[in-house]
């Protein structure tokens, strides 16, 4: 397999129509949108005009009846309900932290399950989101990473997660409120869910697109952050094409470590890495990248270590995002001590880095970083299978 080509060829994709023939509006983008109401009826002159009002109603309002949307003659709406759905993936269960966290079990078409988890916070709250269901990636610390079934979330299950949350907290406008009138719970969006986002990418994409569409969902891109293991050749195109912040799960200093731990890392090395996260910021425009660091006991936590990472990031604009390792059923690693992490830390921000430690959210409940995985998809691949579906 070639350096570019994707791991995600063979994944499934699933259709769109839904069984009984009508199509899902949610997920499509603006001009896909545009494109399904006229080849169902809407004509071409009235069409940017439907766009716009359904948009309105189904991202900005959270309309999920045709029959809510009071601007359309009853015709039109009768019309609309007998091609079209507005769907949104349902949420089976939810489990809500001493700290507040709430993980939600969110079931896709197929009967799959992803994770969804809410992290509410003083003035602002993130929701961090999934991308695929498992992942083909295997590093040897996540729990995600060793769930078998995978397949690509749609577009439409990616910002239906933001959708179902915001149903959950009750934070769509209300009959006569504007935008902005209340502070906003879902204020930030980070693709760290489970699954590898740049593996999925035009879904993630596309969904992200309406996430931060100003009269959708409406979040600037700077309040989204993408997280990777290091895809290299989409790392560009992330940058171009969605703009958004990036987090780059670096959790190594050699690449022999880094083999180990990240195992894309035999793909696409730490100088292949680095470069792409160098051209990141003048190309997307951003401000500065976030390394994601798992603290690891005796495996990546030393102080050569840290003094290693300050001197492969120099010259990138980066804050340093360090993890206490969360644990899980039989993972083959320990969290580093407190004091090691402390010191790791000081090295860090002795070289003029911000290098919080996150506090690990959700434990109690398993939605902590790295905890995810359904619990109707708990049989285990096998690693020699993992690693020829990766192409490693
Ligand atoms: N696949 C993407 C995004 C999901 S993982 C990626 O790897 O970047 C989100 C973050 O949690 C990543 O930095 C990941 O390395 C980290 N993580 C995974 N397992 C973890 C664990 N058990 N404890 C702490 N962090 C973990
Ligand atoms: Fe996949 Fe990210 Fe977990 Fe690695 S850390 S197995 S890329 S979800």
């Amino acid at each position: 397999m070639s350096a570019s080509a994707p791991i995600t060829q063979d994944l499934v994709t699933i259709p769109r129509k839904l069984p009984e023939g009508r199509i899902n509006l949610v997920g499509l983008t603006r001009e896909a949108l545009r494109e399904t109401l006229v080849a169902h009826g809407t004509p071409e002159k009235q069409a940017k005009m439907r766009v716009a009002q359904l948009w309105q109603w189904i991202y900005h309002r959270g309309a999920r009846d045709f029959a809510e949307m009071t601007n359309l003659s009853k015709a039109y709406r009768a019309e609309l309900a007998r091609h079209f759905t507005i769907e949104i993936p349902e949420v089976v269960s939810k489990q809500v932290s001493a700290d507040g966290t709430r993980k939600y079990l969110v079931r896709i078409a197929g009967g799959h399950e992803v994770e969804t988890v809410y992290i509410p916070e003083e003035g602002r709250g993130t929701l961090c989101i999934s991308s695929q269901v498992g992942c083909t990636l295997t590093c040897s610390f996540c729990h995600t990473g060793t769930q078998k079934l995978v397949r690509n979330l749609t577009a439409g299950e990616i910002v239906g997660q933001v959708m179902a949350a915001r149903d959950d907290l009750d934070e769509w406008p209300r009959p006569g409120e504007g935008m902005g009138e209340r502070p906003r719970l879902i204020s930030n969006i980070v693709l760290m869910g489970m699954g590898e986002p740049l593996y999925n990418f035009e879904n993630v994409r596309d969904a992200m697109q309406i996430a931060m569409d100003g009269e959708g969902i409406s979040l600037s891109r700077r309040r989204i952050t993408l997280s990777t293991s290091g895809v290299v050749p989409e790392i560009i195109r992330c940058a171009e094409e969605i703009g958004c912040l990036l987090a780059v799960s670096f959790h190594a200093t050699t690449d022999e470590v880094r083999d180990r731990l990240v195992p894309i890392n035999r793909k696409w090395n730490i100088a292949t890495l680095l470069d792409a996260l160098r051209a990141y910021p003048r190309l997307s425009n951003s401000e500065r990248i976030t390394f994601e660091y798992v603290m690891l006991k005796d495996v990546n936590d030393s102080d050569a270590d840290a003094r290693r990472l300050v001197r492969l990031i120099a010259g990138i604009p980066a804050k340093i995002n360090l993890i206490p390792f969360n644990e899980w059923p039989g993972a083959p690693y320990e969290r580093s001590d407190w004091e090691r992490i402390e010191a790791f830390a000081d090295i860090l921000y002795k070289a003029g880095y911000a290098a919080p430690i996150r506090t690990p959210r959700g434990e109690d409940i398993m939605a902590a970083c790295g905890q995810l995985k359904s619990a109707t998809e708990r049989a285990k691949k096998r690693r020699a299978e993992i690693e020829a579906e990766a192409g490693l």
